[in-house]
């Protein structure tokens, strides 16, 4: 299930911070597109049990006022067209401007949910002024404070309303459902090369299903004994339109095909490196839980040295810290070089996202990590873990049950984290701890 909400407005009206309080302050990521748009950001939240993506879709800097009102009129374009609802954010303290009008009129032709939020509404004074907004005739209006939180909450309860409650993945799997692979990372990396080494000339494609959502192609893949999906949505760029926002484009599909995964093949270039937007998606992918394998692409053009692999892997992880257990494969799409050993990894990630660990198995092994290394003291009192057990989500969980659930320090849970990992396979799969009290 992918559901993607799009605040959309002029500068100024307030968008950042709403974005900011949807994400309960969890700074967002951030991209570092610089000159042309100001941050762009992109996450993901859950109200009321429903998860959804939130755009803030950014100012333009402008240099005159009609290249502005072009920027602004075509961020609003992508929006409607990409995402599934839409938050149309105007300032009370303002009042209606000429820009917030011709919005307007573009909002109107779309076929998408929109939510009038009427901002900076703190006080009834404000309150009485904003009244005018009642004029652009939307029915979901809202008059909302970001700064202060009023009114935000009733306007997520209306958006969650639109959203199906999530399907659990688990029953997918049950049904005996393919693996999903999506291939996701920058415009011109090289996804639709390596979507064309795994499945072009070898004519492998069984057959083409329709994605589940719109604008995604479902390949079924079975060479070798290897069975999957690929979610490719690198082909579905249109590349006839002039002067297009790529980045706008290619982040808010990526997002789509990360939803409908199971494990994310994030490119990288290798010439390049990996930059704050690869980084972004890194752990957006891992917020979300899904697998993750890195894929250090167009190696073929890497000056090779012995050492070059070993340290292009540790100089990235660095950079993908504190989440580090990842494969990472250095590959070129172009000349075909390790793409079996890609599926091969990619298959084992979901493997190790799929797995039920016995009881009996992860208490023997974790008990005696607890013994061989014990937490610090909890006011006078030794944390005491009892047991140990996996729950049953989609997403690798475990549940620590202890005297003091509340007190144990991040760096000890880092630890069990650790242990897990190493006695596990479970490469490229996020997994979340929890302690409960015994
Ligand atoms: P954006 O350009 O639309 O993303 O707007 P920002 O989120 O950067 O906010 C623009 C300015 O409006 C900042 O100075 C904010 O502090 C201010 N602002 C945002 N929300 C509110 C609000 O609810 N009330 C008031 N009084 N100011 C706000
Ligand atoms: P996409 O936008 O991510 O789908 O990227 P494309 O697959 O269209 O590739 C962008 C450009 O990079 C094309 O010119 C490809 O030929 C080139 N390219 C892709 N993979 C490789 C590679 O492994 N090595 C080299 N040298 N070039 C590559």
């Amino acid at each position: 299930m992918s559901f993607t909400v799009a605040i959309v407005g002029r500068p100024n009206v307030g968008k950042s911070t709403l974005f900011n309080r949807l994400l309960e302050q969890r700074k967002a990521i951030v991209d570092d597109i610089s000159g042309v748009t100001r941050d762009r950001q992109y996450g993901v939240t859950d109200w009321n049990g429903k998860t959804f993506n939130i755009i803030d879709t950014g100012g333009f800097v402008p240099d005159t006022e009609d290249i502005f009102e072009t920027e602004i009129r075509k961020q609003v374009r992508i929006a409607i067209e990409e995402s599934d609802a839409l938050i149309f954010m105007t300032d009370a303290a303002i009042g209606i401007t000429d820009l917030d009008e011709s919005m307007v009129a573009l909002l109107r032709r779309s076929d998408k949910p929109v939510f009038l939020a009427v901002n900076k509404v703190d006080n009834p004074e404000r309150m009485f002024l904003a009244s005018e907004f009642y004029g652009f005739g939307f029915d979901n209006i809202f008059f909302v404070s970001s700064m202060s939180g009023s009114g935000t909450g009733e306007l997520l309860d209306a958006i969650a309303e639109l959203i199906p409650k999530d399907v659990d993945e688990d029953e997918n799997a049950e049904k005996n459902e393919l693996p999903k692979f999506a291939i996701i990372g920058q415009p011109n990396v090289g996804k639709s090369s390596l979507l064309n080494a795994m499945i072009g000339e070898e004519r492998t494609i069984v057959s083409d299903i329709a994605g589940t959502t719109r604008d995604s192609i479902h390949t079924h893949y079975n060479l070798f004994n290897k069975e999957f999906i690929l979610i490719d949505t690198a082909g579905l760029r249109k590349k006839n339109k002039e002067k297009e926002d790529l980045e706008f484009y290619s982040v808010i599909r990526a997002i789509r095909a990360m939803d409908e995964a199971d494990i994310c093949l994030l490119l990288i270039d290798a010439t390049k490196g990996i930059t704050a937007q690869d980084v972004n998606i890194f752990s957006l992918v891992t917020r979300k839980g899904k697998g993750i394998v890195v894929l250090v692409n167009k190696w073929d053009l890497a000056e090779k040295t012995t050492n070059t692999a070993r340290d292009y892997e540790k100089q990235l992880k660095e950079k993908l810290a504190p989440f580090t257990d990842v494969p990472v494969i250095f590959i070129s799409a172009k000349e075909k070089t390790r793409i079996f050993k890609v599926i091969e990894t990619a298959l084992e990630v979901y493997a190790g996202r799929h797995v039920k660990i016995p009881t009996s198995k992860l208490n023997e092994v974790m008990l005696k990590a607890v013994e061989a290394y014990h937490a610090p003291v909890i006011r006078g009192h030794p944390l005491r873990i009892k047991y140990v057990t996996q729950l049953p989500t989609a997403v690798p969980s475990f549940a620590f049950f202890c005297n003091y659930p509340d007190d144990v320090k991040p760096s000890y849970r880092n630890y069990l984290e650790n242990q897990l990992r190493t006695h596990f396979k479970l490469s490229g799969v996020p997994i979340r701890i929890y302690f409960r009290k015994k």
